[in-house]
């Protein structure tokens, strides 16, 4: 064989190898193919020469070789050729396109105001746009190779890390919020979605990492969880913060056989100071209560409001002495008066405490039982109680009496008691006070002061108020006699606030054809620091058609005589609380005596409420009150039995063994 035909058969053979080469390996794209067309044109040009000079020589005989010379091979050559070149055109045109593509999507990705990172699969940099070097004061050429900040195991948590990296192995995208760190001293959050790039193989080779400023989100939405959680005036967890810590304390103190204290401490008298000076001052004195409260509170304690003026705490691992030595410093941090607005006010609060286990070991039995006892402190003026379950039966649950409060009127469930006031000048009955009692299906005899606070909150009270003037009134027209004494009714600051009161008196007066001033209202010191135009409306007509008016539980509230000028008032009755004790305790009997004398100064009736035993009921006769009301005299009473008490006061040997001494001298 010639040189010649050597050439050409490893010319055949190396292009053909290259041709499958290029199959084998290249995917079939249009390049690929264009490539393989070209190379088949020039492959069968070559063999075509090669062929027609090997004829030419006479190397070659006659044989099938000698179809590769004819003209339609060359033809066919030729529009491989065509093909090829408009194939690689078309290649060429379409690369251009491309091109223009990736130049605009670079731009955009370039000018994105987001940061944008691409890293290898070692985790280098390859490619950060300018946003990025916008932030972190770098150069795409300084950062090159080195490894993202937001993929640092100083700044993202381990494990945050390890789920990125498994979850792109994967080949799946990681989306989360990470906060990343610029220019070593620039933080933000960020919301990052990491995701692999694949070749046309499937391999990944590269991460495209997209970072998104959500640091003001992220505030928002913590700023709101927070609002959720805490309460809004003393910055204190509220109720929902509270349970929570509560469930948490309660498994540790299971786990760790530890026991935990539960304490709900409401204040006494806040209401009154809330309603006489003002939201502003409760809501400065609620504030001041909440940070001397955290300055005793320890490490995993936690103090909370519950809403309107109580506070819960827990203690966690609370033995005996604990308790006993928070209950103390309780009491200390309220010792200390509350300065407002340049006024001095004292604190006294209940505090009602549940222990677990043996109180409960569920959160809500805990807090149920907390709440009995704070109730049942409350109502024995003692300023702690420890849950027992005695206590069950006296403390109805607040919740489950205002729902029977509902239907109370209804069902006819009230009754009117009467207490007489009698006159120390003539020693008559010109007065009784309506007192009201709830004679409930299952709990019995109720006293006002466990449900009339609470038919206030619940706005119940309105009801309560025009069933008892209705009653009252009834009982008046039912006595239609000279002789009977007028009715003294107790009008809470509530209903002072609507503007129909004084017409419906006026109404049901009427309707019963009684006199206006046969009827006596009393109202607290507190309905009148709340003077509203309303309060003031309602007091003027009720005055000005013969309706007397006195201010109930006088001196435990914060007015002045002085403001009493502004009202038109007739008189006031002296708290049962200066009364009770004066004549063991010498500023009681002080009080007694100056509000007495201001009072008839500015032309005032004065009763005294609360008298207890022959002592005071003389010593108040001296420091010259005009009326006396008290146990002494008689305790509050169905009418019934009132009636018959009524007569045996007529008749001087049945006057319950009270020494008058006015009468003495009068008759
Ligand atoms: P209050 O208006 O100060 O009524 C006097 C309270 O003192 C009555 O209690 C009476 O039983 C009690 N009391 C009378 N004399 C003495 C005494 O010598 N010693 C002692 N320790 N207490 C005495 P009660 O009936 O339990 O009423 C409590 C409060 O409930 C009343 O205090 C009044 O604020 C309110 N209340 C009673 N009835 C009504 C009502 O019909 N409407 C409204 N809004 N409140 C009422
Ligand atoms: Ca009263
Ligand atoms: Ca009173």
């Amino acid at each position: 064989m010639s040189n010649l035909s050597l050439i050409l058969w490893i010319s055949v053979t190396a292009q053909c190898i290259a041709v499958l080469l290029a199959l084998r390996l290249i995917p079939l794209t249009g390049r690929a193919l264009a490539w393989i067309i070209l190379s088949l044109a020039l492959l069968m040009m070559a063999m075509r020469r090669a062929i027609s000079l090997l004829y030419q020589q006479g190397t070659l005989q006659d044989n099938w070789l000698r179809g590769f010379t004819t003209e339609s091979v060359a033809l066919l050559i030729s529009l491989l050729m065509v093909t090829g070149l408009i194939m690689i055109r078309r290649i060429f045109i379409q690369q251009r396109i491309n091109d223009d593509k990736i130049r605009t999507l670079s731009l955009a990705v370039e000018q994105n105001p987001g940061v944008t990172i691409i890293i290898n699969t070692k985790g280098k940099i390859e490619y950060v746009n300018s946003a990025y070097c916008n932030l972190s004061g770098q150069m795409l050429q300084e950062v090159i190779g080195k490894d993202p900040d937001i993929l640092d195991p100083r700044h993202i948590e381990q494990d945050v890390l390890d789920n990125i990296w498994e979850t792109l192995a994967t080949g799946e995208i990681w989306e989360g919020e990470v906060r990343n760190i610029y220019d070593d001293d620039y933080q933000r959050w960020e919301n990052a979605r990491i995701s692999p790039v694949k070749n046309q193989a499937h391999e990944i080779t590269h991460y495209v990492i997209l970072l998104e400023d959500v640091t003001e989100q992220r505030e928002q939405r913590e700023q709101l969880e927070y609002m959720a959680l805490h309460d809004g005036l003393t910055d204190l967890p509220n109720r929902t913060l509270f349970n929570d810590r509560l469930h948490q304390a309660i498994r540790s103190a299971r786990r760790d056989n530890e026991p935990l204290a539960v304490m709900l401490m409401d204040l006494n008298n806040f209401k009154e100071i809330n309603d006489s000076m003002g939201h502003q001052v409760g809501d400065e004195i609620l504030r001041e209560i909440a940070t001397r409260l955290l300055e005793i509170i320890r490490g995993g304690d936690t103090v909370a409001r519950m809403g309107g003026d109580e506070f819960l705490i827990l203690l966690p691992a609370a033995k005996h002495a604990k308790q006993q030595q928070f209950i103390k410093r309780i009491r200390s941090i309220l010792d200390t008066p509350f300065i407002v607005a340049g006024r001095s006010f004292e604190i006294s609060a209940s505090i009602g405490v549940a222990l677990f286990p043996e109180d409960g070991e569920e959160p809500e039995i805990l807090l149920k039982r907390a709440d009995v006892a704070m109730y049942a402190a409350k109502n024995s003026a003692e300023s702690y109680k420890r849950y027992d379950r005695s206590l069950d039966a006296d403390n109805v649950s607040r919740m489950e009496l205002s729902q029977s409060l509902r239907t109370a009127v209804e069902e006819d469930q009230f009754e009117l008691y009467y207490q007489p006031i009698v006159n120390y000048t003539t020693g008559t009955i010109d007065t009784v006070e309506a007192l009201i009692r709830w004679n409930h299906p299952e709990r019995g005899l109720v006293t006002p002061d466990s449900f009339i606070p609470l038919a206030e909150q619940t706005y119940q009270i309105g009801a309560i108020t025009q069933w008892v003037i209705k009653k009252a009134l009834q009982q008046l027209a039912s006595w239609n006699s000279p002789s009977a004494p007028g009715i003294s009714l107790n009008i809470s600051a509530h209903d002072l606030l609507d503007p129909g009161l004084s017409k419906f008196i006026q109404a049901q007066l009427t309707a019963f054809h009684i006199k206006a001033s046969q009827i006596t209202i009393e109202i607290t010191e507190s309905a009148l620091m709340m003077h509203t135009h309303q309060t003031l409306n309602n007091l003027r007509k009720l005055r000005a058609i013969g309706v007397k008016i006195y201010i109930d539980d006088f001196g435990t509230g914060y007015s002045s005589l002085q403001y009493l000028k502004r009202f038109p008032v007739t008189g006031l009755k002296i708290d049962k609380a200066f009364v009770m004790n004066m004549t063991n305790d010498d500023n009681d009997a002080i009080i007694v005596r100056s509000t007495t004398d201001l009072a008839h100064n500015m032309g005032l009736k004065v009763v005294a409420e609360g008298i207890e035993n022959q002592d005071v009921y003389d010593v108040v006769e001296i420091l010259g009150c005009d009326y006396a009301q008290g146990f002494l005299i008689a305790r509050p009473m169905t009418a019934d039995k009132l009636t018959v008490w009524l007569s045996n006061w007529q008749t001087q040997e049945h006057r319950s063994g009270v020494r008058l001494r006015s009468i003495k001298n009068h008759t």
